[in-house]
């Protein structure tokens, strides 16, 4: 059966609508800046989030941001499409990138790991945050969707890193001064969604696959859900009810210090931007 576009779009923007109304992810006045890789979920995300802001009946404010984070023949496609779907939704951009903020691309320092999203994920969340945070933001809107959302679970479980999931749900308390939450608008939304969504629309977006996505746990905890799924029905929606239970434990919380090197907010005495600094400098030297 045909899948309509405008019934789709329907569906889609209901559900995520629903979602921000039922958490309250957005409240009025808020400065909201979008994580805008220029992928499928975050430029779902901007688009969404402007349907929200025409149909609300409240202001609030956008801002997109994007990191560059210097992957060469990868990450330009992707900062392209997000320039286009900034444009298109009206909402300004700030583009960063790993080179102006750290002095180096990516490319040059992720051999120095064991995978290339350690070093990757630290300083892109840092410059995001930083970004997000000198603009006045009140809550930094990401793509996560339901599949990336049961992966991050699997990952802290496989890890035995119980305190991570206090990161889990479509929205994250404030626990620092400097650290602007996060809110998920995406979700309750299956990625297999936002694919459709996006090939009804015709949206222009970054397919390619990152050259080391293959290297992470991520990828391959993302492998084994697909083939399980494929083979038994159900295994996602499963894992995901697990979770949520999980979720309605009381979470202790987490307390954060200032970084002794940089005064970013961390959980230890230094953050993890300087740990893998102080990594990268000993083998640069
Ligand atoms: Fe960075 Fe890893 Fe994502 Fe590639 S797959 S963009 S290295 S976090």
């Amino acid at each position: 059966m045909e899948i309509q576009k405008d019934e789709f779009n329907e569906m889609i923007f209901s559900r995520i609508n629903k979602l921000i109304d039922d958490y309250q992810l957005i409240k009025e006045g808020d400065k909201i800046a979008i994580a805008l890789s220029g992928g499928k979920d975050s430029v779902l995300t901007i688009h969404a989030l402007k349907n929200y802001q025409m149909q609300s009946k409240f202001d609030f404010e956008l801002v997109a941001i994007s990191v560059d984070e210097g992957i060469d023949g990868y990450r330009q496609h992707g900062i392209d499409s997000a320039i286009s779907n900034a444009e298109l939704c009206d909402v300004p951009l700030i583009i960063k990138s790993f080179s102006e903020e750290e002095g180096f691309d990516l490319d040059d320092i992720y051999s120095y790991f064991k995978s290339a999203c350690i070093p990757c994920g630290v300083f892109r969340r840092n410059i995001l945050n930083k970004t997000a945070y000198e603009w006045g933001a009140d809550k930094i809107a990401t793509g996560h969707n339901l599949d990336d959302e049961i992966q991050s679970f699997l990952m802290s479980f496989s890890r035995g890193d119980t305190v991570k999931f206090s990161k889990f749900g479509p929205e994250l308390d404030k626990i620092h001064e400097k650290l602007v939450p996060r809110i998920k608008p995406l979700w309750n939304t299956p990625e297999k969604d936002v694919g459709t969504w996006a090939v009804l629309n015709n949206i222009d977006i970054h397919l390619a696959e990152c050259p080391y996505s293959n290297l992470s746990l991520r990828a391959k905890i993302k492998d084994f859900l697909n083939k399980t799924e494929s083979q038994h029905p159900g295994t996602k929606s499963n894992v995901m009810e697990s979770f949520k239970k999980i979720l309605d434990v009381p979470s202790t919380r987490t307390f954060l210090n200032e970084c002794e090197e940089c005064g970013e907010p961390t959980s230890g005495k230094i953050c993890k931007t300087c740990e893998i600094k102080s990594i990268i400098s000993e083998n640069m030297n």
